[in-house]
């Protein structure tokens, strides 16, 4: 029997993660407000009324709609379809690269929990403890297994968890005020269970950079304030992503300028 050409159990993947996408969005809308993730079924964030299943396709159903609820024709965000399609190719690129194993698996959890984390700092400037803290575990269990290994999965917990407490506690010292939520440390702790500390070390050095770039950006075409900068878990989570996939490449790069 000949198996499926790449291309096609690429697509598949990336179908499967559309999927996993829209169960993503649900995480995002009810986590913060507190209510169950399985139970009820999804309804018009408006008017309530149940979402119907063709009316639930990932992306499809959003742009067949116009971006607007049948009933109420109220506005739908773009984070439903950007999430659903964020997901969805970031399966697919995943298994392209990876194939299927356990490096996949991490890959890809970890890829689901920082959507998920970003798209919350943004919208309530929160990190739920339900994702990182388990995060934390089920990085370091799939370390037996697979990069970056226990010993490095264990470092990464501690540096990412700990340079992010000793900024903290720095910052509340000097300034007598708190800088970073506390839900920080916990999302670098979880990176670190995932990447290792070096590419957790690489991922925090470049949400630093983005972060202050976007900030002095905001601040100089006067935006906002130092103060309304955007969390900074959104930035540690495209941190951690650009560590996840082209960290080791652009370490290289960097130690062969000199
Ligand atoms: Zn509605």
């Amino acid at each position: 029997m000949n198996e499926a050409p790449p291309a096609v159990t690429a697509l598949v993947a990336a179908l499967f993660g559309a999927i996993v996408g829209s169960f993503l969005n649900v995480c995002i809308y009810r986590l913060p407000i507190g209510t169950s993730i399985v139970w009820p079924a999804s309804a018009c964030p408006h008017c309530r009324r149940e979402i119907e299943w063709y009316e639930n396709i990932p992306v499809v159903s959003w742009l067949a709609l116009g971006g607007r609820c049948r009933t109420c024709h109220q506005p739908i965000g773009m984070q439903y379809p950007i999430v659903e399609a964020i997901t969805a190719v970031m399966f697919g690129a995943a298994w392209w690269y990876y194939g299927p194993g356990v490096l996949f698996a991490q890959r890809v959890i970890f890829g689901c929990a920082l959507i998920v984390l970003f798209a919350i700092d943004l919208e309530h400037q929160l990190l739920p403890n339900v994702i990182t803290l388990p995060g934390i575990v089920v990085g370091f269990i799939l370390s037996f297994f697979t990069e970056p290994g226990w010993l490095n999965s264990l470092l990464g917990i501690v540096v990412g968890g700990g340079s992010l407490l000793l900024m903290f506690y720095l910052y509340l010292v000097v300034r007598k005020r708190e800088g970073l939520g506390m839900g920080d440390p916990k999302m670098l702790a979880m990176m670190g269970a995932f990447l290792g500390w070096e590419m957790t070390i690489v991922a925090l050095m470049f949400a630093s950079f983005t972060g202050s770039l976007v900030g002095l950006t905001m601040m100089l075409t006067r935006r906002g304030s130092m103060e309304s900068m955007l969390p900074f878990g959104c930035f540690l989570a495209v941190g951690a992503a650009f560590a996840a996939t082209i960290g080791p490449h652009a370490v290289q790069w960097y130690l062969h300028l000199f």
